[in-house]
């Protein structure tokens, strides 16, 4: 018998829809696959067995009523920890937020819903996806499929872990500076950063308003581009949301899939293919290059000088983004409350609770952010990094009056062991060296799997022009055709 955790979501679908399996069989698969390695993995902070099984139901009874079901119908779906589910518990891998439970979904969660997906659970992150590791998780680390010693990226490491260890063929992410794409990668997997504004954000708990971008993860290119136009689009809860119809992404997958690029002009960025990342992880995208080449890409040398300055403007505008944004987090809205015993002045409660609800990360960030934002302090800090952000964004605008897309390596390093990065903030927040740049442009950016290195996958990223998604998916399904997909040791 097939086993069904193998399966990609257009097989799912397709044996779905034929009635060849019911989407109830595929559930069990997968919650039978989830308790069997969880154990290992902790890619979960919770599964939502019975919300899961009635969702399949329902799938299985519209399909035995004739109904038309879409491409994703039947296909489970895991969700990072930071959309609010309706009566699911939504905690950002926080303390704060234990046991809150959401009275709305966040309209990527809907529209899962409608697209009749599963929903298996939600995965776990990095507190208020703050981390490249899912180690500031206040419920422990995640741990990577491909050796359960190392960290499966962060802050969606859950995410990725859950579908590189085969618990669910696709997952929602969130990525402000790298958080789907580079899990991505560490677990050679697919993660896509969709154009800031062509996901939406309502219901999503905000980090960094101005980067935070919800999209898809998926073990192939095609499960990842139907998964992003099932989520994708205008919605008008959110004041930033384009609206625009997301570019037909899953066209795009199925012509990269024919291995063909004639007429696609690629940069590789000169600041991101030099020095910088592990020799093997550089190997591995050099290859790459060349394959794309082979497939008929014209590959030039791009320079971006100003994507070096990416880092440190992130980490003022996101920490001071995040300042302000995790105020709201005072122990009278949501979730805990401490100290509240009738002797302490309401102003106590809330330092108490701030105290004890955030993780050292997290109060880094805030103590971060409200020093930039600080009075003589603001224009030297913050107002900087924003004519820094400005820069950046008219390098991507003079790299794509030559090119039709950038591409670079995903992250520099492959995953390393867990407790290497937590003493080094800066050594932690050195894996999105190459991701930040498209958040700070607010362009789309995709990871797809290319090669690996000393047994461990290293991921090319893709970066494309605002609303130009459907470029992206393309040259990351090319590549795809032409090294394949990479599959972990069995666990
Ligand atoms: N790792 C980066 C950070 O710590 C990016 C996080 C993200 O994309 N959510 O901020």
């Amino acid at each position: 018998m097939t086993d069904l955790t193998k399966l990609t979501a257009v097989e799912i679908a397709g044996l779905v829809a034929g009635g060849e399996t019911s989407a109830v069989e595929v559930t069990r698969a997968h919650l039978d696959r989830i308790a069997a390695v969880e154990g290992r993995v902790h890619a979960f902070l919770h599964v939502d067995t019975e919300g899961a099984l009635a969702a399949a139901r329902a799938v299985d009874e519209r399909r035995a009523a004739g109904e038309e079901l879409g491409p994703l119908a039947g296909v489970p779906v895991a969700v990072k920890d930071v959309l609010t589910t309706k009566g699911v518990p939504t905690t950002v891998g926080s303390k704060i937020l234990e046991g809150w439970r959401p009275p709305y979904d966040a309209t990527i969660v809907q529209r899962l819903r409608a697209a009749g997906t599963v929903m298996l659970g939600k995965t776990n992150m990095d507190e208020f996806a703050m981390g490249s590791s899912t180690e500031y998780s206040a419920y422990g680390p995640s741990h990577n499929p491909w050796d359960l010693d190392r960290i499966p990226g962060g802050s969606g490491g859950g995410s990725s872990a859950a579908i590189a260890a085969y618990e669910a063929p696709l997952a929602i992410g969130s990525d402000t500076g790298g958080s789907i794409r580079q899990p991505g990668a560490v677990t050679g997997t697919v993660g896509a950063k969709p154009t800031y504004g062509g996901t939406s954000r309502y219901g999503l708990v905000a980090f960094s308003s101005s980067l935070d971008t919800p999209g898809p993860c998926a073990r192939t290119v095609l499960d990842a581009a139907l998964l992003h136009a099932a989520i994708g689009g205008h919605d008008p809860r959110d004041s930033t949301s384009i609206p625009q119809p997301v570019p037909d992404v899953v066209a795009a997958a199925r012509l990269g899939a024919t291995g063909d690029l004639t007429g696609v002009k690629l940069g590789v960025v000169t600041e991101f293919s030099g020095e910088g990342g592990e020799p093997g992880v550089m190997a591995a995208f050099r290859e790459s290059v060349d394959a794309l080449a082979k497939l008929g890409a014209e590959i030039v040398e791009i320079s971006c000088p100003h994507f070096k300055y990416a880092l440190p403007a992130y980490y003022l505008i996101a920490p001071s983004e995040c300042s302000s944004n995790l105020a709201r987090f005072d122990g009278v809205r949501f979730g805990l409350r401490e100290g509240d015993d009738g002797n302490r002045s309401l102003e106590e409660v809330m330092s108490l609770t701030r105290d004890v609800g955030f993780g050292p990360e997290v109060k880094r960030r805030i103590m971060l952010g409200t020093y930039a934002l600080s009075s003589g302090y603001y224009d030297a800090y913050y107002g900087q990094a924003q004519k820094v952000r400005t820069l950046i964004t008219r390098d991507f605008t003079a790299a794509f009056e030559q090119v039709d897309a950038l591409i670079s390596p995903t992250t520099p390093f492959v995953a390393f062991p867990i407790g290497a990065r937590t003493a080094d903030p800066y050594q932690m927040y050195l894996a999105d060296l190459y991701t930040i740049p498209a958040n700070l442009y607010g362009g789309p950016g995709i990871s797809v799997p290319c090669g690996l290195s000393e047994g461990l996958p290293v991921g090319l990223q893709v970066m494309a022009p605002t609303m130009a998604d459907d470029r992206m998916y393309r040259v990351a399904a090319a590549l795809e055709s032409a090294v394949g997909t990479f599959t972990p040791p069995a666990l």
